[in-house]
């Protein structure tokens, strides 16, 4: 593409970096955007830039928050005896669609991926093992996608809980055909929350 200025040429690169946005789309994007009053525009900046400064991280379960410890975990309403291991904050907004479920969860922050140089040590197993040692959990549930690096991830769970005296699950493997639990319509979603199986069960 040849601009004709370089500032509308690092816009467009900028947005042509977000996954699923080619060169065509940043560049309506910008035009769009230049097109808009400036209190938009800051606006918009404003929302990046404070999303980078200001997001955490629950220090308990790792799913994105405001506070350091997020609404979830420091509810009084919510079971902390069950941990529902998801992959990445996509899941935990999927799971609370549903209306079904009541515990709480860890946020992996990704999956097992030998392919792309990802290992446990990569991920928040440790605090999550940690989790699963301390006094009050009884229950883990593995809802992980339904793919290589899902079951991956899973078998390497179940093989460092398994010696815990805690019930591992695992969510109806079948539902999640998008590969994603982010996919699955919530109603199918909530059911297979409700109607988890023991994880032995459900490698058969
Ligand atoms: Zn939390």
């Amino acid at each position: 593409m040849n601009f004709s200025s370089k500032l509308l040429e690092d816009a467009v690169s900028e947005f042509g970096r977000l996954p699923g946005i080619g060169q065509k789309t940043a560049l309506r994007l910008v035009l769009h955007l230049l097109n808009q009053p400036d209190t938009d525009i800051e606006r918009f900046a404003n929302a990046l830039t404070k999303l980078k400064q200001d997001i955490k991280h629950c220090q308990v379960c790792y799913n994105i928050a405001d506070e350091p410890v997020c609404r979830i975990c420091s509810s009084p309403k919510r079971d902390k005896s069950i941990i529902c291991v998801v992959e990445d904050t996509r899941d935990v907004m999927a799971i609370e669609n549903t209306d079904q479920y009541h515990g709480v969860y860890h946020v992996l922050g990704g999956l097992i991926s030998p392919m792309d140089g990802i290992g446990p040590s990569d991920l928040r197993i440790d605090s999550l093992l940690q989790r699963a040692q301390a006094g009050d959990a009884k229950e883990v549930i593995l809802a992980l996608s339904a793919t290589m690096e899902g079951d991956t991830t899973i078998f390497y769970l179940h093989k460092k809980l398994m010696a815990l005296p805690i019930q591992i699950s695992t969510i109806a493997r079948g539902i999640s055909f998008g590969g994603e639990l982010e996919y699955v319509d919530e109603v199918t979603l909530g059911r297979s929350i409700i109607t988890r199986i023991p994880y032995e069960r459900s490698t058969v």
